[in-house]
């Protein structure tokens, strides 16, 4: 496997309360105790937990967060969920590859997550879908699942069903493996098991996997043939297909939960490496526009291909002020950096010295001495570098696209 196909770039977006916070803290809990696996004990205190999370409720405020699962690397760019801060949403998913998408499971899409849903629909921003609050009173995962059809008017795919509901929901069904999937242990029970999936919910998981099983698999004719020739396929071989759909949104894999009581939070990291691209799985960026030429159809210009081998280029996309100085959030799409080199600001026409770079983890910031094709790194030493602007290699100084500002209103009545 390449360096590459283990890197994800991802947003979590939501409407305000639907549990954008709660679920990144997860995230981070989770992917911090896989990645220290060594030094955590059993019986781990509470107060521990407790410093743990409130270190990192000050990180999940920081523009891009890193962390660790199953050997892959996840980025975790902010993007900010209130309506105010279009600009900055918009800003955000310019640079990330794929989305995981928060709705709750009382109130189902809500105003601001259409907003959200059409902003990604602009940037072509491949989504995992996750109805969470399934533990609440009124929830209903069946209704909000419909107004996934209903408001957004997309094809969405159940990956998993709810095993109960409100305070008796207890685990999932997967569909992808037809198991089920039971949650052990309290509020911080990372643990669960595998079980036959409940008699009462066997025909409507058989139906659901049937439905999934034909919408992936045109995706893909090689095995829609492999499963006229065998009457299924292989697990591997249906991710590979959800993969392929959600990369080009011809349907949106759906899948359930509460991040609150700690229950699916897994399984949506297991999901985000295996449904969501990894850098070199998208296109690439295409250089800007030049003057006069900005209603040009955008294929016409010239694509930067996420290469680690080309010649750098990336995009500053969120500058942030704290004790270390000015941080500058840069995506690089192409080539390599090391700390001390210098570059172009091919927006501004000047040269730049990178000086020390990191990647923000749950708890510490780590230093980083390179940094490559796919990655999202602060970088610590820019004298005269703003949100949009390129950086790149003296040898080929592109301009990338630019973000775009303003926001312009968008109707979704
Ligand atoms: P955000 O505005 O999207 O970041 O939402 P938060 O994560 O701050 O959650 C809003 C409120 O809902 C908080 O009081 C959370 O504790 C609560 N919450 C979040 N997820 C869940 C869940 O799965 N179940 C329940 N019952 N409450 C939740």
């Amino acid at each position: 496997m390449s360096e590459l196909s283990k890197i994800r770039n991802i947003g979590i977006t939501a409407h305000i309360d639907a549990g954008k916070t709660t679920t990144t803290e997860r995230i981070l809990y989770y992917t911090g105790v896989s990645h220290r696996i060594g030094e955590v004990h059993e019986g781990n205190t509470t107060t521990d937990y407790m410093e743990q999370e409130r270190e990192r409720g000050i990180t999940i405020t920081s523009a891009a967060v890193t962390c660790e699962w199953k050997e892959h690397r996840i980025n975790i760019i902010d993007t900010p969920g209130h309506i105010d801060f279009n600009i900055e949403v918009n800003r955000s998913l310019r640079v990330l590859d794929g989305a995981i998408f928060i709705i709750e499971g009382v109130a189902g899409v809500q105003p601001q997550s259409e907003t959200n849903w059409r902003l990604a629909d602009r940037y072509n921003v491949p989504r995992i879908i996750f109805i969470n609050k399934l533990d609440r009173t009124g929830a209903d995962f069946y209704r909000a699942f419909d107004t996934l059809k209903e408001k957004l008017d997309i094809v969405a795919l159940p990956l998993q069903l709810p095993i109960g509901i409100e305070d008796t929901f207890i685990g999932v069904v997967d569909l992808v493996e037809m198991k089920a999937i039971i949650w052990e242990g309290g509020e911080l029970g990372a643990k669960f098991h595998d079980e036959e999936i409940p008699a009462d919910l066997l025909e409507r998981a058989t139906e659901a996997r049937q439905l999934l099983l034909d919408t992936a698999l045109s995706v893909d004719n090689e095995a829609m043939e492999e499963y006229f020739e065998k009457g299924d396929v292989d697990v591997d071989t249906l991710k590979r297909c959800i993969k392929a759909g959600a990369i080009s949104g011809v349907f949106r894999p759906v899948l359930c939960g509460t991040a609150f009581k700690n229950k699916g939070v897994q399984p949506l990291l297991d999901a985000v490496l295996d449904y969501l691209p990894a850098p070199d799985d998208r296109e690439g960026i295409r250089v800007a526009a030049e003057e006069g030429h900005e209603d040009e159809d955008p294929k016409l210009r010239r694509l930067i291909k996420v290469d680690p081998k080309g010649n750098f280029s990336g995009l500053a996309f969120k500058i942030i002020n704290d004790k270390y100085g000015t941080l500058t959030f840069v995506r690089v799409y192409s080539g390599s950096l090391k700390s001390g080199d210098q570059v172009m600001n091919t927006t501004k026409d000047h040269k730049e010295r990178i000086g020390r770079m990191f990647q923000m983890h749950a708890d510490k910031r780590a230093e980083i001495k390179e940094v490559q094709a796919g990655d999202i790194a602060a970088f610590v030493g820019l004298k005269d570098t703003s949100t949009g602007d390129t950086l790149a290699s003296a040898d080929d100084p592109v301009i990338l696209e630019r973000m775009a500002f303003p926001v312009p209103v968008i109707d979704i009545s």
